[in-house]
C-alpha cells in the first residue's frame, strides 16, 4: 500500500484552501491523484461515478455541510473531516457520521502538515476494518453452514446466534431461539418444570446441555464431546435425541460468550446399542452351540473307541480303516470346538488370566517334552535352547503353554519329514523372547499379514493340512493380553520364525478390546468349519 497512489477527493470551496492542498501535495510529493469538488452537489456527482481511496471534506460548503458529503460516501470509503477552530462538536458529529478522523483548520494552513499521516492512518484503519469484517463474515458463514447445530450465547445465557442445523434439530425457528434465554429457546420437555428456576435466573439443573454451557461460561474452559440424551418437544410430540456437544469459551466485544457445537448422534448410539445386543446374542449362541456339541462328540468318541477296541465284536481291517477316519474327524471337530470357545472367550473379554510368578524355562521345557513325541512321529528334530539368565516373570502359565503348543504344533504341521523345529528362549531388554523356528514350507509374503485373522488359512493346493485357522488368532490375543507382541518372518520352502515378546514388568493386565464387528465372521467361520470338517475324511 505504501508505494501505491491514492485516489483522493478533496471537497473544498475556498480557492485559497484549495491552493494550500495543491501546494502541500506538490511540495511533499504526496502520492495522491486528487480531484477537487467545490460543493456537496459536485461531490455527490463525482462520487456517483468514481471510487476514491479517501475523501477529505470541509464542513462549510456553499450548498450544505461536510456531513451531507459523508452521507453520500460509499460505506467502505474512509473520510477525513476538516472543521474550523472551536468546531470540535461538529468534529464529534462527523466521527459519529462515519468519518475516520478530523483536522482542525489553521489559518496558516499548518493543519495540512498532519495530512499525510492522517490520510495514511485512515486508509490503514479502513483496510484493517475491511479485513476484520471479512473474517467476521467468513466465521458467520461457517457458523451458519456448519452441518452440526451451532449456538452462540452471551454471558447471561441468552442466545445470540443459531444456525439452521440447530434450528432443525430442536424443532424451533431461528426467531424463537435468538434473543431468548437458552432454557426458553430449547423446546425441552423440562422447560415447564423449570419455569420457576428460570424466573429466578437459575439454569435448568436437569439439562446437561444447559449445565455444560454454564460450566464453560463460568470456568472459561472448553468442554469437548460431551454425550447426553435430551428430550425435545418437536411438533407437539416428545423426541428423545442423543447429542454430542463441544463448547468453547469466547470473548466478543470484551464480554464472555460461549459457542456450542451440537451434533445429533442418535443414529450412531442406537446402532451401537443394537450391535451390542446382537453381538451378545451371537456370542451366547456360539458358546451354547459349542458346549452342546461337546457332549455328543465325547459320546461318539467313546462309542467309536469301544468298537475299535473290539469290545463290541470282531472288527475287520476295512471296518477299522473307516473307524480311523471317524476318530480323526471327531478329534478335529473337538479341536475346532475348543478353539472356537477359547477365541470367543478371548474376544468377548471373558477370558480371565491367572497371573503368577512363573519360570518360563520350566514351562518351555514341559511343552517341548510333550511335543517331542509328535515331532519324532513325523521324523522331525525338535530342539530346545534356554538362555542361562532367564528371570522369573509374571504370566498365566496355562495360556503361555497354549501359545507354545499352538506355535510348535504349527511348526511341526507345516514342516515336512526330516526337517527341524527349534524353540529358543532368551531374556533381552526387559523382555522374554521366545523364538519358534522351523525349516518347513514357509508362508508366502502376501499371506503373512492375514495369518492372525480368525479362520484364515494359507491355501496350499495339493497338500491339505488340517487346522481350524484359529490357532494364531488365539496366540495373538493371549500375547496381547500379556502386553506382548508377536512377529513372524518366513520364506517359502525355507521355513518360518515366530517370535513372541513378553514384557517382564507387566504393570496391569490390559483388557483386550472387544472386536464386535468380527462376531459375524466368527459365526460364519465356525459354521463353515463345522460343515467342512464333517465333509472331510
Ligand atoms: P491352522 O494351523 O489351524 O490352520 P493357524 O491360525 O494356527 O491355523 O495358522 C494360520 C495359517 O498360517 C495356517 O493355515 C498356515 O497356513 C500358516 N502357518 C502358521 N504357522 C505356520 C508355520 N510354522 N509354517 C507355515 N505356515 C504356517
Amino acid at each position: 500500500m505504501e508505494n501505491e497512489r491514492y485516489k483522493v477527493l478533496i471537497v473544498e470551496d475556498d480557492k485559497i484552501d484549495q491552493m494550500a492542498y495543491k501546494r502541500m501535495i506538490d511540495t511533499e510529493k504526496l502520492p495522491y491523484e486528487y480531484t477537487i469538488a467545490e460543493s456537496v452537489m459536485e461531490a455527490r456527482s463525482i462520487l456517483g461515478t468514481q471510487r476514491f481511496d479517501i475523501v477529505i471534506t470541509d464542513y462549510n460548503l456553499p450548498d450544505g455541510t461536510g456531513l451531507d458529503v459523508l452521507g453520500s460516501i460509499e460505506k467502505n470509503t474512509p473520510a477525513i473531516f476538516v472543521t474550523g477552530t472551536g468546531d470540535e462538536e461538529i468534529a464529534v458529529k462527523a466521527l459519529k457520521g462515519g468519518a475516520c478522523d478530523y483536522l482542525i483548520k489553521d489559518p496558516q494552513h499548518d493543519h495540512l502538515k498532519a495530512l499525510p499521516l492522517t490520510v495514511q492512518n485512515a486508509i490503514k484503519q479502513k483496510a484493517l476494518k475491511d479485513m476484520i469484517e471479512r473474517k467476521q463474515k467468513n466465521l458467520e458463514a461457517l457458523f451458519n453452514a456448519a452441518p452440526v447445530g451451532m449456538l452462540l450465547l452471551d454471558e447471561n445465557m441468552m442466545v445470540k446466534g443459531v444456525n439452521d442445523a440447530f434450528s432443525k434439530l430442536s424443532g424451533n425457528g431461528h426467531s424463537s431461539i435468538i434473543g431468548h434465554k437458552i432454557c426458553d429457546a430449547l423446546s425441552c420437555i423440562n422447560s415447564a418444570d423449570n419455569q420457576k428456576l428460570r424466573q429466578d435466573n437459575h439454569v435448568c439443573e436437569v439439562c446437561p446441555l444447559v449445565k455444560t454451557i454454564k460450566v464453560v461460561l463460568d470456568s472459561e474452559k472448553p468442554a469437548r464431546k460431551v454425550e447426553f440424551q435430551h428430550t425435545f418437544e418437536i411438533s407437539g410430540s416428545e423426541t428423545k435425541l442423543w447429542l454430542c456437544m463441544s463448547v468453547e469459551p469466547v470473548v466478543i466485544d470484551g464480554r464472555k460468550h460461549t459457542v456450542a457445537a451440537i451434533e445429533d448422534i442418535t443414529e450412531r448410539k442406537n446402532a451401537e446399542q443394537q450391535l451390542k445386543e446382537t453381538t451378545e446374542i451371537k456370542s451366547q449362541f456360539v458358546s451354547t452351540v459349542s458346549h452342546e456339541l461337546r457332549t455328543p462328540l465325547t459320546c461318539m468318541k467313546e462309542a467309536v473307541g469301544v468298537i475299535w477296541d473290539g469290545a463290541a465284536g470282531e472288527v475287520t481291517d476295512k471296518q477299522r480303516h473307516f473307524l480311523d477316519i471317524a476318530k480323526r474327524n471327531i478329534d478335529r471337530l473337538a479341536v475346532l470346538i475348543n478353539d472356537v470357545l477359547d477365541f470367543q472367550k478371548l474376544e468377548s473379554g471373558r477370558m480371565n488370566l491367572n497371573m503368577q510368578l512363573n519360570d518360563i524355562g520350566q514351562v518351555a521345557k514341559s511343552v517341548h517334552d510333550t511335543m517331542l513325541l509328535f515331532a519324532k512321529k513325523k521324523g522331525l528334530d525338535l530342539s530346545l535352547e534356554l538362555a542361562d539368565n532367564l528371570p522369573k516373570a509374571v504370566f498365566d502359565s496355562d495360556k503361555i503353554v497354549q501359545v507354545l503348543i499352538n506355535l510348535i504344533s504349527n511348526a511341526i504341521k507345516f514342516t515336512p519329514e526330516g526337517g527341524q523345529v527349534s524353540v529358543c528362549v532368551e531374556y533381552q531388554c526387559e523382555e522374554l523372547v521366545i523364538r519358534i523356528g522351523d525349516t518347513g514350507m514357509g508362508i508366502p509374503k502376501e499371506h503373512l499379514p492375514k495369518i492372525f485373522e480368525q479362520f484364515y488359512r494359507v491355501p496350499r493346493p495339493g497338500s491339505e493340512i488340517p487346522g481350524t485357522g484359529l490357532g494364531l488368532p488365539i496366540v495373538n490375543k493371549i500375547v496381547a493380553l500379556h502386553s506382548g507382541r508377536i512377529e513372524v518372518e518366513s520364506e517359502v520352502d525355507r521355513g518360518s520364525l515366530f517370535t513372541v515378546f513378553l514384557p517382564l514388568n507387566l504393570k496391569s493386565v490390559p483388557e483386550v478390546p472387544q472386536m464386535e464387528t468380527k462376531q459375524d465372521s466368527l459365526l460364519e467361520g465356525f459354521l463353515s468349519s463345522v460343515t467342512s470338517t464333517n465333509k472331510a475324511n
